[in-house]
C-alpha cells in the first residue's frame, strides 16, 4: 500500500467532512499554545479551509515532517500513550488531509527571521519555500476531497457542512473560553469571540439571553481523580436531541454514552426521555482514560467508570437540589409546572434503580462496577417537561429491571405495575388499564418497539446478536447508496448484519439479527438502507448508526395486538420497567393516560 493510499485510508477516519478538518487544525493550533486562532470557510469549507494561529510556529524540518505519517512531535515515549494531555497524538492529521485536498502550510517560529510555505498536493510535496509570514502557522486546505469522489459525494450542502463547523467552533470555543476565535464565512465575519476567563461569558455570546440568566453553576465536585465543573439548565429546558449537551473531558468535546446517562441519572429520572441542556466539564487524571479509542477521540474509555458515574450524579443532584431548595420552596413544587401534572407524588427518595440504570445489563467489562448513589438525594420539585398528551405516571416504588425477555412471560414480576390493573382489551389492540389517577391505554406495537429498542441499546457495545441465513440473498442498490453502503459495513456488522459487494452494483447478505424474521429480510435491509440514505439520516450516518439499526430493528420486529389479560399486563411491566416508558424511539406514545379529572370536566362534572 503506498503511503498517499494508506493517508487516503487514514483520512477516512480521521477526516470525514469539513468540520472534522477545522477540529483537527485547530487542535493543532491549541497545542502550539496559541492566543487567537481564526478560522475561514469558503464554500462550506468544501472550496477553502484556512485555520491561522500565533502559536509556536514552526521550522523547515518541522513543517517537512508534519506531512509525513506518524510524524507528530507530541508523543515522545511510550509511557504517554498512558498520560496524554495534548489534544493531537496520533500524528495522522495533516498527512491524512494533505492526501486528500490541496494543502498549503505557511509557518514561521516566533524568533526566526524567515518563515516557510510548503504545498501539498494529493500527498505529493514541493520543497519548502521561505515566506514573509507573521510568526504563528496558516494552514489552507483547498478542493476537501477533489481525489477521492465517493467522500465528496457524501457531503452534504455547503449550508448543512456550515452548520457542522460552527457546531465545531462552538465545541472548542466552550473549551478554551480563554481563546480568541474569529470565525469568517465566504469573506463575512460570524463572529470573533475575545478572550475571557469567565465560561458563562462565553456560553452567553454562543447562545442567547434567555439561556444564559438560567445557567446554574455546578457545584464544583470531586472525586477520586476526577473534578467537576460547568454549568447547567434546570430539567424544563432539556431537548429531544442532545444539541445543547455539551461534555468536555480534560477539555476535549466528547460523546459518551456512559456520561450522557450520568447526567440524565443526575438530573434524577425526571426528564422524560429528554436530554437535560448542560455544560459539563470533567478533568480527569489523564492516567484514568484512555482517549485513543476513537480514531477522531469523540468516545472514550474510562479505567474506573463507576468512579465518573457516581461523581456526575452527585455534580448535578448537588447542583439541582440546592438550586431548589433556594428558588422553589416546599410548600408549591410544582410552581412552575407548564403542563397539568396529574401525578400526585414524586418519590421522596430516588429509587436506587433509576440512579444506576446505566449499569444495569453492562456489557462492556469496565462499565460492570456497582455503583452507590447518593443514598439521601432529595428529589427535584421541578416541572416534568412531558407532551400534554403524555401525562406523567407516578415511578414505581422500587422499578423493575430491564431484563426481561420479550418471550418469556415465566419472568413476570408480581405487584409491580404502577398500582394499574387490567380492564380490558379494546379492538383486539389496546390494552386498559386503571389506577387510582385514571384509565391508561397501552399501544401494544409502540410499547414493544420501546422494550425491544431498549434491550438493543444495552447490547450496543458487545454487537448485536444474529443469525447466519440458510440461504443468503442478493439486493440492487442505486450507485449512491451503494457507496454509503459500502461505506457503513461496519455499522451493519455491529448491527448484527453481514452485507459485502457482490458486484457492480449488488450486495450480498449473509447474516441478520435474530430477532429479525427471515422472510422479512429483504425488505427489512431495504427499509434499513432507505433509512440510513434519507437526506435526514445521511448526516447522522456513522455516529449514531447503531442507534438508527436499533430503532429500525425495533419496528421492525414490533408488532400489534394482544392476546392475553397477562400479556398486556406483561408488557406494562416491562415498558415501565424502560428508562424512557412513554415513547418510541420515534416519538409515538405508547401509554396514553386519561385522568380522573379529565373524564369528569369531559362530562361536565367538576373535579
Ligand atoms: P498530531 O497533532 O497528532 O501531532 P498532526 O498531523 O495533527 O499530528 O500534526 C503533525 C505535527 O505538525 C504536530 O505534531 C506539530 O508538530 C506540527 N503542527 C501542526 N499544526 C501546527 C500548528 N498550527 N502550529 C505548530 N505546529 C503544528
Ligand atoms: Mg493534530
Amino acid at each position: 500500500m503506498s503511503e498517499t493510499l494508506a493517508s487516503q485510508v487514514a483520512a477516512g477516519e480521521v477526516v470525514e467532512r469539513p468540520a472534522s478538518v477545522i477540529k483537527e487544525l485547530v487542535e493543532n493550533s491549541l497545542d502550539a499554545g496559541a492566543h487567537t486562532i481564526s478560522v475561514e470557510i469558503q464554500r462550506g469549507g468544501i472550496a477553502l479551509i484556512k485555520v491561522t494561529d500565533d502559536g509556536c510556529g514552526m521550522s523547515k524540518e518541522d513543517v517537512t515532517s508534519s506531512v509525513l505519517r506518524h510524524a507528530t512531535s507530541k508523543l515522545l515515549t511510550q509511557e504517554d500513550l498512558f498520560c496524554i494531555t495534548q489534544l493531537g497524538f496520533r500524528g495522522e492529521a495533516l498527512p491524512s488531509i494533505a492526501s486528500v485536498s490541496r494543502l498549503k502550510i505557511g509557518t514561521r517560529e516566533h524568533n526566526a527571521l524567515e518563515g516557510w510555505e510548503i504545498l501539498i498536493e494529493g500527498g505529493k510535496f514541493l520543497e519548502p519555500r521561505t515566506s514573509g509570514i507573521s510568526p504563528g502557522t496558516s494552514i489552507e486546505v483547498g478542493e476537501l476531497f477533489y481525489n477521492t469522489p465517493a467522500r465528496r459525494q457524501f457531503l452534504k450542502s455547503k449550508e448543512t457542512e456550515t452548520a457542522y463547523i460552527e457546531h465545531q467552533l462552538h465545541l472548542h470555543a466552550l473549551s478554551f473560553p480563554n481563546i480568541r476565535f474569529i470565525f469568517k464565512k465566504d469573506g463575512a465575519s460570524i463572529f470573533d469571540l475575545p478572550a475571557t476567563s469567565d465560561l458563562r461569558t462565553r456560553i452567553a455570546i454562543l447562545t442567547d439571553r434567555r439561556t444564559a440568566q438560567m445557567l446554574i453553576p455546578i457545584e464544583t465536585t470531586y472525586g477520586p481523580g476526577i473534578t467537576i465543573t460547568g454549568y447547567l439548565l434546570p430539567p424544563s429546558e432539556g431537548r429531544r436531541n442532545k444539541k445543547s449537551q455539551f461534555t468536555f473531558l480534560n477539555h476535549r468535546p466528547i460523546d459518551d454514552l456512559l456520561v450522557s446517562r450520568a447526567i440524565r441519572d443526575g438530573y434524577g429520572g425526571f426528564t422524560a426521555g429528554l436530554h437535560p441542556s448542560i455544560y459539563l466539564f470533567l478533568e480527569v487524571d489523564p492516567g484514568l482514560v484512555d482517549v485513543n479509542v476513537h480514531p477522531s477521540k469523540k468516545e472514550v474509555r474510562f479505567r474506573r467508570p463507576s468512579d465518573i458515574v457516581s461523581t456526575i450524579i452527585e455534580a448535578i443532584s448537588n447542583t439541582l437540589t440546592e438550586r431548589t431548595r433556594q428558588n422553589f420552596p416546599e410548600s408549591n413544587p410544582l410552581a412552575l409546572t407548564p403542563v397539568e401534572i396529574i401525578a400526585p407524588s414524586i418519590p421522596t427518595k430516588i429509587p436506587d434503580e433509576i440512579t444506576t440504570s446505566p449499569q444495569k445489563n453492562q456489557k462492556s467489562q469496565e462499565h460492570k462496577e456497582h455503583i452507590t448513589p447518593n443514598q439521601t438525594r432529595t428529589p427535584l420539585p421541578l416541572p416534568l417537561p412531558l407532551s400534554p398528551l403524555v401525562k406523567p405516571i407516578p415511578l414505581p416504588a422500587t422499578q423493575p429491571t430491564l431484563h426481561a425477555t420479550l418471550d418469556a412471560p415465566a419472568t413476570r414480576r408480581q405487584g409491580n405495575n404502577n398500582g394499574f390493573h387490567f380492564i380490558g382489551i379494546l379492538q383486539n389492540n389496546y390494552a386498559l388499564f386503571e389506577n387510582k389517577e385514571g384509565l391508561a391505554l397501552l399501544h401494544p406495537k409502540a410499547a414493544r418497539e420501546r422494550i425491544i429498542f431498549e434491550q438493543l441499546m444495552t447490547a450496543e457495545h458487545s454487537g448485536m446478536p444474529s443469525q447466519m441465513l440458510l440461504a443468503p440473498f442478493i439486493i440492487e442498490l442505486d450507485p449512491r447508496d451503494f457507496t454509503l453502503v459500502e461505506e457503513m459495513i461496519p455499522y451493519f456488522d455491529h448491527a448484527g448484519i453481514s452485507i459485502s459487494p457482490f458486484g457492480q452494483k449488488t450486495m450480498r447478505v449473509e447474516s441478520l439479527p435474530t430477532l429479525i424474521k427471515s422472510s422479512d429480510a429483504k425488505r427489512f435491509i431495504l427499509d434499513i438502507i432507505d433509512r440510513m440514505t434519507s437526506p435526514d439520516q445521511r448526516k447522522k450516518a456513522g455516529k449514531i448508526a447503531y442507534e438508527t439499526f436499533a430503532t429500525g430493528i425495533a419496528q421492525k420486529a414490533s408488532f400489534s395486538g394482544i392476546a392475553s389479560p397477562e400479556e398486556s399486563q406483561e408488557l406494562l411491566n416491562q415498558l415501565l420497567s424502560c428508562e424512557v416508558p412513554y415513547c418510541t424511539p420515534t416519538g409515538t406514545p405508547t401509554l396514553i393516560m386519561y385522568s380522573i379529572p379529565e373524564i369528569n370536566r369531559k362530562f361536565g362534572l367538576s373535579r
